[in-house]
């Protein structure tokens, strides 16, 4: 039976990849990678030696075609991205939907992904959050995409570039308030690992007065809007309440 397997590949540490997924990419016939000379590396680091062929979600139709054909001629293909979970950020969208379509198990083999990795030790509420991916690049974008979250309660998550970290936090801290609380959380797993909560004003002055901060794989939290209803409105509330319960019989 055809199976496209999913395969998370590590964020930083190398020792972070999962047995399974060794194995996995060992028996496939043909990985499908974002980037092959990326992926070189991981594989002579675990002595993989299984094809490789570059695919990416502006891949041509051609190339989904000729992975797709492999596939039901009854070969194993399994696709990564340069690291983490594929498709969060990263291609595959097409590549999946197109073979779950032509009825083709997919499998997915569960590894890191950064922004799981940020939101388990950023100490902001994880009950319910938004993973926002990329914020746009252009600074009028941004600050419409940003005015679209400021009043949603759940936690907000987003990948960020190092050179854009610093006006980013500017920017939300003028949209959601300096004083909501915020997490940098930057090179996961790796030798500079940093997970520093502070409210927005100060995590920006922060990052500022630091060109540290600015620099490698960074993932950006915001607390959600205050969620507790205001005091005036619980009394208005109770109001409306008293008067309910006095009608019912
Ligand atoms: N598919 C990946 C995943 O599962 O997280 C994400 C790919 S996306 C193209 C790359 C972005 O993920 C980086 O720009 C950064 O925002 C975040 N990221 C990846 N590795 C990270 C790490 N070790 N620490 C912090 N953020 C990381």
């Amino acid at each position: 039976q055809a199976l496209l397997y999913i395969v998370a590949t590590p964020i930083g540490n190398l020792a972070d990849m999962v047995p399974r997924a060794i194995e996995v990419l060992q028996c496939a016939d043909l990985v499908a990678a974002e980037d092959t000379r990326h992926s070189q590396r991981l594989f002579s680091h675990f002595d993989i030696d299984t094809p490789l062929m570059a695919y990416h979600d502006h891949s041509d139709d051609r190339r989904t075609g000729q992975i797709l054909q492999k596939l039901e001629q009854g070969q194993t293909v399994a696709l990564i991205s340069d690291a983490g979970t594929p498709l969060i950020s990263d291609p595959g969208y097409r590549l999946v939907r197109e073979a779950r379509g032509r009825g083709i198990r997919v499998v997915p083999i569960p590894g890191a992904c950064a922004f799981v990795a940020a939101l388990s030790a950023a100490g902001l509420p994880s009950d319910r959050f938004s993973f926002e991916g990329f914020l746009p690049a252009k600074s009028g974008a941004r600050e419409k995409a940003l005015q679209g979250l400021a009043s949603d309660d759940r936690t907000l998550v987003f990948y960020e570039a190092p050179h854009r970290v610093a006006d980013t936090l500017d920017a939300m801290a003028a949209v959601f308030g300096g004083d909501r609380e915020a997490v940098i959380a930057r090179e996961i797993s790796k030798a500079f690992e940093t997970v520093h909560l502070a409210p927005l004003e100060e995590l920006a002055a922060w990052v500022r007065a630091d060109r540290n901060q600015q620099r490698g794989e960074i993932v950006l939290l915001v607390r959600g809007a205050d969620r507790r209803p205001s005091a005036e409105l619980d009394g208005e509330a109770q109001r409306v309440m008293k008067l309910l319960m006095a009608e019912l019989p």
